[in-house]
């Protein structure tokens, strides 16, 4: 099955890094945590389908790859790389400060505003933590500038996202009002604090129809994985099934059945294997094989979840590609679909489901 000329709506990534790159810091990268490797699923599938769009041939050796890496510089690396997901729109998180996709590819970006990202900004700004506990109406003023700030964001943005995975779990509470005392930190962590914040964030998202991404399975060696299970999301997505608000589970695996389990029990629950994809490698047709037994096929979307190198971007897309194509032609020769079927479904996972999930 054919899926190379399907153009990509990439609904969550994050810039490229803009310097050039030794072994040590080219690995790092390379990896969620500080022990990323060529020695992995991910660091083969560099060597067998990055080297040759920097003109080497397929399974070069790490040193010779960054040789040559070096020798084209960032810029042209990343701009090659970039280009050949064949990647029409990006939707970029900018949480990361790093926002340079639009120079380098020529393509469509639209900001996603992190919840987090911005109500640190706000307590950063308006004085010390310490000084605010003891007035509790400057702390009342304080919330009241978070949610005008993510407000004001809010409107040039395509969505909204929250890392509450990583600070506090996904069993938030589900609250209304912002804590009556609680000392805030400039890295949010208290649970009721970033409950109000997710809620506020659920808010706005329905009434401006920006969906809610959030981060779910795995990530960086900060997170507790027991507490970014999706289904701890249950009571926030019965309570915001009404809502108009659609939710956005991003990466998802190794929960990758459960979330699929939850766009099947919620209509406003969509999902994506972001990030998951580069890592899996080679097995990413099994991953979009388990994933598929449930979800239905308009909930899942496509995303690389690109962080730093932009290897990454383009693993998402070449081994998302790659994985489809194969799952489908296995499913055209068990006469699952039909052709004409499958392809429907290749461009409503690249970017149909994408365009009226953020309404594009
Ligand atoms: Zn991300």
């Amino acid at each position: 099955m054919l899926t190379d000329g399907v153009p990509l709506t990439d609904h969550h990534c994050h810039g490229v890094v803009a310097a050039d790159l030794d072994r040590p810091g080219f690995e790092e990268l390379l990896g969620e945590g500080p022990r990323g490797s060529f020695d992995s699923s991910v660091g083969l599938a560099v060597r067998r389908w990055c080297a040759p769009i920097l003109d080497l041939p397929p399974h070069v050796a790490p040193d010779e790859y960054l040789t040559r890496r070096a020798e084209l510089g960032w810029r042209e690396v990343s701009a090659r790389l970039l280009r050949a997901t064949g990647t029409t729109r990006w939707f970029v998180d900018s949480g990361y400060g790093t926002d340079n996709l639009a120079e380098l590819t020529g393509g469509t970006v639209r900001e996603i505003v992190r919840l987090e990202h911005v109500a640190e900004r706000v307590i950063a700004e308006s004085g010390t933590p310490a000084t605010l506990f003891d007035d509790i109406d400057a702390l009342t003023t304080v919330f009241d500038q978070i949610e005008a700030a993510l407000r004001d964001r809010a409107r040039y943005a395509v969505g909204l996202k929250t890392i509450v995975a990583y600070r506090c779990g996904l069993d938030f509470p589900l609250v209304d009002a912002p804590p009556a005392a609680v000392l805030p930190s400039r890295r949010l962590t208290d649970k009721h604090l970033l409950g109000w914040l997710v809620g506020v964030g659920a808010r706005i998202g329905a009434e401006l129809g920006l969906p809610l991404q959030v981060h779910t399975g795995f990530g960086d060696a900060d997170l507790r994985l027991q507490r970014a299970d999706p289904l701890l999301l249950t009571d926030f997505l019965r309570a915001t099934a009404q809502t108009g608000l659609t939710v956005m589970l991003l990466h998802c695996w190794p929960f990758h059945r459960k979330a699929a389990y939850l766009t099947h029990a919620f209509p406003h629950v969509r999902m994506d294997l972001g990030l998951t994809i580069p890592y899996v490698g080679h097995r990413t047709s099994a991953v979009l094989a388990e994933t598929l037994e449930l979800v239905p096929f308009r909930s899942l979307l496509y995303s690389s979840d690109g962080y730093g190198l932009p290897e990454l971007h383009y693993l998402g897309a070449r081994l998302w590609r790659n994985g489809l194509g194969k799952l489908l032609d296995e499913w055209i020769a068990e006469d699952v679909i039909t052709g004409a079927d499958a392809e429907q479904l290749i461009t409503a996972l690249a970017n149909g489901n994408a365009e009226r999930a953020y309404q594009i």
